[in-house]
């Protein structure tokens, strides 16, 4: 991870990957609307989910690994911890307040994690459409 940037740069590193998401997400949203599972992108509630399967009441999350600490590939920073390791602490306290949130709200809460899209997207995909069904 790139450690010694100036926070231009860093800010220009994150929207990268953030927009790097943003990929992923249009693959979801094309492969669910040609599925016909009727979903809201980015809805704007409480919790803040990415992807709201509305038939099922499902909220779906896409994680990135190293910013919401996936318990599988998660390396701690070796530098500059001060500036990552209370942003990525904030993330998880954030993720498991939202979860309450939707469940609070009858949501089911399904997550996906960036290693999972990048090994298999398809077995996600399907993954997506088996939430969106039942
Ligand atoms: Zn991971």
């Amino acid at each position: 991870m790139a450690d010694n940037l100036t926070s231009e740069q860093r800010s220009k590193t994150m929207s990268r990957i953030r927009s790097k998401w943003t990929a992923q997400e249009k693959k979801v949203h094309s492969y669910l609307k040609g599925n016909k599972i009727k979903h809201v992108m980015h809805p704007k509630i409480e919790g803040s989910p990415d992807i709201i399967l509305t038939d099922t009441k499902t909220a779906v999350f896409l994680h990135g690994c190293f910013w919401h600490k996936c318990p599988r590939c998660y390396i701690k920073p070796k530098t500059n911890k001060k500036y990552w390791l209370p942003k990525i602490e904030n993330n998880v306290i954030r993720d498991q307040k939202n979860n309450k949130i939707l469940k609070r709200r009858g949501f089911k809460v399904a997550r996906i994690w960036e290693h999972e899209t990048k090994r298999n997207i398809k077995k996600v995909l399907e993954r997506l459409l088996e939430y969106g069904k039942n």
